[in-house]
């Protein structure tokens, strides 16, 4: 709690590139904040993920011209899930929410999910409703499917953008997992969760910065890490084929004892033969997987590395 007695609201805002959006961004914030300024002490707590634009510059004049702006740098770029880490890490606050700064998550929400942590509720999510993106029937379809294999899961579709408070925070920094998908890190932290709706709007500038390959890490991560399924279906999917084997088998032994008939023969066989090896291969793929990321938890490096911290007229190295 600050020495006001208001408690602190801390926005906390991963940036990769994003040089073009980061003044739209914080004039809408600032407009859809002020109102809730009489009740809460408001910062912002930006972690610059190693851009290459002018994003470090823009946050740097802020930080300096405004005292409600901290930045975190990051020595480099280390992926979005990192870099909400790095901000919780360093979240000083009551509460905070989290969300990307490219403009698709609207802050508009950000009042009635306040309005939801005053009457108790400790982690508030955003559910999509509609969605801008061009595959979104990708994102549909992933969230249904996953909702069935990860079954602790909400039936929500959120993602970054929440309100937490600092007890949750707390809970969530305990997780020092590698491979972070961070709705299902949410829910494993949180008791009930709240949600209100907003549509998930464009992109403010460029392209994702994620991109098709890292959202499909993510997918793969969600799925991993939050559920046995994968790992049971290499079992299912030995005993279906085994099964389907040992059939194929008694036929054959059938046809040669009790008929006269010629075993038809190399079609089949080069069919089975070839389900058997692409079975074999995904399951080796899956273990694979698996191996690779459990080699990544043993190494245990530090999910990024902090630059400096940068605020009001101050710019501390990190330790
Ligand atoms: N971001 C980041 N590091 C990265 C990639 C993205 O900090 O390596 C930030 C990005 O600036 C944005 C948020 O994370 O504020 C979400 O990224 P993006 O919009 O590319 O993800 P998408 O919405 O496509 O999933
Ligand atoms: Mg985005």
């Amino acid at each position: 709690m600050s020495k006001t007695n208001r408690p602190q609201l801390e926005v906390i805002l991963p940036v990769y590139n994003e040089q073009e959006v980061l003044s739209p961004l914080v004039n809408e914030l600032d407009q859809v904040l002020e109102p809730l300024r009489k009740s809460l002490n408001i910062n912002f707590l930006f972690v610059n993920d190693g851009s290459t634009d002018d994003t470090l510059g823009i946050l740097m004049k802020m930080a300096d011209r405004r005292g409600d702006v901290r930045v975190v740098n990051l020595l480099h770029n280390f992926g979005h899930s990192a870099a909400v880490q790095a901000g919780l890490d360093h979240f000083e606050g009551d509460l905070c929410i989290l969300m990307d700064a490219d403009l698709q998550d609207s802050p508009t929400v950000i009042p009635e999910m306040v309005e939801k942590w005053k009457r108790g509720a400790r982690t508030v999510v955003v559910e999509r409703g509609a969605r801008s993106e061009s595959n979104r029937w990708a994102f549909r379809l992933f969230y249904k499917m996953y909702h069935r294999l990860a079954r602790q899961m909400p039936p929500i579709d959120f993602g970054t953008f929440s309100l937490l408070d600092a007890t949750t925070v707390q809970r969530l920094k305990k997780m020092g997992e590698q491979s972070r998908y961070f709705p299902g890190l949410v829910a494993y932290a949180s008791g009930p969760i709240s949600s209100v709706t907003a549509a998930r709007r464009p992109r403010g500038a460029g392209d994702s910065r994620v991109g098709v390959s890292g959202l499909v890490h993510l997918a793969i991560t969600a799925c991993l890490s939050f559920s046995h399924v994968p790992i049971r279906m290499v079992s299912a999917l030995g005993l279906l084929s085994s099964f389907i084997a040992l059939t194929f088998g008694l036929g054959i032994i059938g046809i040669k004892v009790f008929t006269s008939r010629a075993i038809p023969g190399w079609a089949s066989i080069m069919t089975v033969t070839a389900m058997g090896s692409g079975v074999q291969l995904l399951c080796l793929g899956l273990m694979g997987e698996y191996l690779s990321r459990i080699f990544q938890e043993v190494k245990s490096r530090p999910l990024y590395f902090v630059g400096e911290v940068i605020e009001k007229g101050s710019k501390r190295k990190a330790a």
